[in-house]
């Protein structure tokens, strides 16, 4: 189970886009997650690397605008291969382009709220 970083209780991972490789990741999956206890209305992005002889990982999350967070939510649905990073539909596209340092910034121009923090997960 994946931890809420605010309550403690359950964190539920409502969408998957998975958005593939940028300058730092070999794997890019942007989330949409959600804590039905506390309400924490939360984008995630879970993020590994296995470049060079330290493989890694890294799964954050950010509390986003609720507005935000519906408009990605019926974004996500418009994709009929969200788990397909190769995917080339237009969402894919809009959520999958990579600044000039070349990262994924699939939340450029939403309201985040406080900073990323880290998705604890227990058995
Ligand atoms: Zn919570
Ligand atoms: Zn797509």
């Amino acid at each position: 189970m994946l931890v809420c970083p605010r309550c403690k209780k359950s964190l539920e991972i409502v969408k998957t886009l998975h958005l593939g490789p940028d300058g730092s990741s070999d794997e890019y999956n942007f989330q949409l997650v959600r804590c039905a206890h506390c309400q924490l209305h939360a984008a995630g992005a879970y993020e590994e690397s296995r470049r060079g002889s330290d493989a890694s990982w890294h799964h954050d999350v950010i509390e986003i605008d609720r507005g935000d967070w519906n408009r990605i939510h019926g974004d996500i649905e418009r994709c009929s291969t969200p788990e397909t990073a190769s995917c080339t539909c237009e969402i894919h596209k809009q959520y999958g382009e990579t600044d000039e340092s070349d990262y994924h910034r699939p939340l450029r121009g939403m309201h985040t709220i406080g900073t990323w923090l880290p998705i604890e997960s227990v058995r």
